[in-house]
This record gives C-alpha cells, sequence and structure tokens, in this order.
C-alpha cells in the first residue's frame, strides 16, 4: 500500500511494557520507509493505564529515538500538558517536528507548544458544541502549522456524533475549521483546505531518513532492493512522484511514476479504487 503512512510507537497506555526488546523491535519498523514520524507517544494521566514512572521513560527513551531516527514525533498528552512539555524542552524538540494530535484544551495551554514550533492537529472536538475555547485556540495557531484529523473510531465530530468516526468525518472537523479561520465557501475556502493538505504532506509524506535508508540495509535485507535501490532511481515520496507525473509527462509518466501502475492510465487507476 504506497499511499500509506505510518506513525509507529509505545502509547503511554503501553508504556509498561517498554523495555529493550520492545525498543529494539521498534526501531526494526521504523526503518520501513513509509513510517514517517515515531508516535502516539506521551503521557496520559486520564487512565493511568501505565505507572507514571513508566510513561515518562517511555517517553523520553521515544523522543532520543525518534531525534536519532530523524523522525517527527506526534505525541498523545492528556491532563498531563505542562509534564510533558518540560520533558520535551529537557530532550529538546526534534528538528523533524513535533505534531500535537487532537488538541481539544484552551489557548492558554496550547500557546507555549506553539511558541516551541510544534504543528497542531485538531479533531471532532473543535466541532462540540461548547468548545469554544478550542475553536479559539484553533484561530490563534500559525496557518502552515495547523493539521486536521479524524482520531478515528473516537471524538465524531458533529453532526455526526453517536456515529462511530471513521476517516471520511474529518471532512466536517475540516469545514468547520474554515469557519473558525474565518475563510468563507469558495476560493478563500478552497486555498485555505489546500494549505491544510500542504502542511499534513510537508510534515508526514516525508523521504525516508539517512537513518531509515541506512537501518532497512540492516533489517530488510532482502527486501531492500524493491524498496530503496532501483538503479538509478532514488525513493521518492508518492506526492513526489504524483507531481512529478502531473508536470512533466502526462499519462504514460503518471503510470511510471507510481509503482506497480506501469502500463495503467489515471483511469484505470481510479477504476480499481487505487486513484
Ligand atoms: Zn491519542
Amino acid at each position: 500500500m504506497p499511499r500509506i503512512r505510518i506513525a509507529t510507537g509505545c502509547h503511554p497506555h503501553n508504556a509498561k511494557h517498554y523495555d529493550d526488546a520492545l525498543e529494539a523491535a521498534l526501531r526494526e519498523r521504523l526503518a520501513d520507509p513509509r513510517v514517517c514520524a515515531v508516535g502516539e507517544i506521551g503521557l496520559d494521566y486520564h487512565y493511568d493505564f501505565s505507572p507514571r514512572d513508566d510513561q515518562r521513560q517511555a517517553f523520553r527513551r521515544q523522543v532520543r529515538l525518534a531525534k536519532e531516527c530523524g523522525l517527527p514525533v506526534v505525541l498523545h498528552v492528556r491532563e498531563a500538558h505542562d509534564e510533558a512539555f518540560s520533558l520535551m524542552q529537557e530532550e529538546g524538540f526534534p528538528e523533524a517536528g513535533t505534531l500535537l494530535h487532537c488538541f481539544n484544551l484552551d489557548w492558554a495551554t496550547l500557546e507555549p507548544w506553539v511558541e516551541a514550533g510544534c504543528h497542531v492537529a485538531f479533531g471532532g472536538p473543535l466541532t462540540f458544541k461548547k468548545a469554544d475555547e478550542v475553536r479559539e485556540a484553533a484561530s490563534k495557531v500559525p496557518l502552515d502549522r495547523l493539521l486536521t484529523e479524524t482520531d478515528a473510531p473516537y471524538m465524531t465530530p458533529e453532526p455526526m456524533r453517536g456515529m462511530v468516526c471513521g476517516p471520511d468525518h474529518v471532512l466536517f472537523t475540516a469545514e468547520r475549521l474554515a469557519e473558525v479561520r474565518g475563510c468563507a465557501p469558495g476560493p478563500k475556502r478552497a486555498a485555505f483546505l489546500r494549505q491544510l493538505l500542504a502542511n499534513a504532506r510537508e510534515l508526514l509524506d516525508r523521504d525516508p531518513t539517512p537513518w531509515q535508508q541506512e537501518a532497512a540495509r540492516e533489517f530488510y535485507a532482502e527486501a531492500f532492493d524493491e524498496l530503496f535501490a532501483k538503479p538509478g532511481v532514488p525513493y521518492r515520496s508518492r506526492s513526489a512522484r504524483h507531481e512529478e507525473a502531473r508536470a512533466g509527462a502526462g499519462e504514460a509518466g503518471y503510470a511510471r511514476a507510481v509503482p506497480g501502475r506501469e502500463g495503467m492510465s489515471r483511469d484505470d487507476v481510479k477504476e480499481r479504487g487505487q486513484g
């Protein structure tokens, strides 16, 4: 599935299981070129499914791992924003980026994260009737660091609450976010939505990092040729391939540029439900 991007990591709920063996398994998965982030990692003091010391330890170790791999982190933080922020300051925010996922609190809580250069993703809670403080926070995030998300199967946005949340429901969240940002239907809204997509691609649709390319040699020796090493053809992200195909070479280029679709036209691809 070449269009999938994966964040992988040990969620704070499972932090009590984080040990050397788990970290070794995680490293191996991070070498997969589809992996674009380490996450969700963080602190969850609402459920406390793992002891807090274990949560802190797993969080720290994975921030270090992400930095070693050159990948961004996707953070799950619940009732622990101050402490999570201090921990990130101590460890240092990864150069590749930090995404605060499913943010549903106020601007006072969010401001230091934004000041530190983080990206922020808003999900269903942005649409909830009583969530004015979330909408206020969303109105203040710099445009190029704003993302939407589903958090499926949870957090179904208005007006679909009561259903199981699915990826398509992100439409309702994006729509509400556009309203919050004062982007009226029409060209202004279209440009805003394109910007949201560009932000997500910029942060997450990334080419394999040098660490991933090196580690893939070790972990995926047999599959390596297929993953990376077609002679003279460096691995490029899906969006890069699509952009090239669109910009340059028409239908033939499109089929050539997307592995596994050689000889197919764009319409063929659509018909097979892969486009
Ligand atoms: Zn989460």
